[in-house]
């Protein structure tokens, strides 16, 4: 989908995590990173001189109207667990590091197992507006962590901009940004992300952003099962080096 021309320089690295807690319970292995790993994570990007970005920044930065610096990078916590509030949060501040976490409107403050996600507590309105009060940005996850292609046009509104009015009703801010749950998207589902408002949306597909990417359909790089440390870098190595290579970005 990218228009991306050969040697563009890469704009941004967006980190896709799910749920940041010591490896227990009964969350699935792969949307897990245990705290110690992630603070070798960002101890990692700190020290190679990366510097971290507001997805909101990431948007302007697409339309020609701020300058991002080299090595810019975004994290994005889905589905809004309580761990993210609980073990990321004071971990990203000692870096003052910023993210987004991308929340399911209507799993807000839900304990334990529902719908699509993992049967691990999400964090409740209050923990958010702490979040956001903070710093931090909350974007739209749909309201039932729906799976978008499967849905009539009624409905996905009620997923897409249902949600969006939920979500600035409940942190009393406005939500610019989106990410389709399970990385699914339809041209329809797009189009009503689009309409709705949103400035940027997050995709499940593997890369980095450059200029020319879509940015309806903005790649990231998944972090999860854990991630030691050499496996970290070399997944942000293969994500794309400095210079996209000819013929694509998404490598
Ligand atoms: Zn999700």
């Amino acid at each position: 989908v990218s228009k991306t021309s050969p040697f563009e320089k890469p704009l941004c690295l967006v980190l896709g995590y799910h749920e940041i807690a010591p490896l227990q319970g009964e969350m699935r292995r792969s949307l897990v990173v245990s705290p110690v790993m992630f603070a070798a994570h960002m101890a990692y990007l700190w020290m190679s001189g990366w510097h971290c970005v507001r997805l909101e920044d990431l948007a302007s930065a697409m339309d020609g109207t701020r300058h991002l610096p080299t090595r810019a990078f975004a994290i994005t916590f889905d589905d809004g667990y309580v761990g993210i509030y609980q073990h990321a949060v004071p971990l990203l501040r000692r870096f003052q590091y910023t993210a987004t976490i991308f929340v399911p409107s209507a799993l807000v403050g839900q304990r334990g197992k529902l719908d699509h996600t993992a049967p691990v507590d999400k964090m409740d309105a209050v923990q958010l507006r702490r979040l956001c009060d903070l710093g931090y940005s909350v974007g739209s996850h749909t309201r039932t962590h729906a799976d978008l292609p499967l849905l009539s046009d009624d409905e996905l509104r009620s997923e897409i901009v249902g949600a969006r009015d939920d979500l600035e009703a409940l942190v009393d801010r406005s939500v610019s940004t989106f990410c389709y749950p399970f990385g699914h998207y339809s041209p329809r589902a797009v189009e009503i992300v689009q309409a709705a408002g949103h400035t940027l949306a997050c995709s499940t597909e593997y890369g980095r952003v450059y200029g020319g990417s879509d940015r309806f359909l903005l790649p990231r790089v998944a972090i999860g099962d854990n991630l030691s440390l050499p496996k970290f870098i070399y997944r942000l190595r293969r994500a794309g080096s400095l210079v996209a290579p000819v013929g694509g970005s998404t490598l």
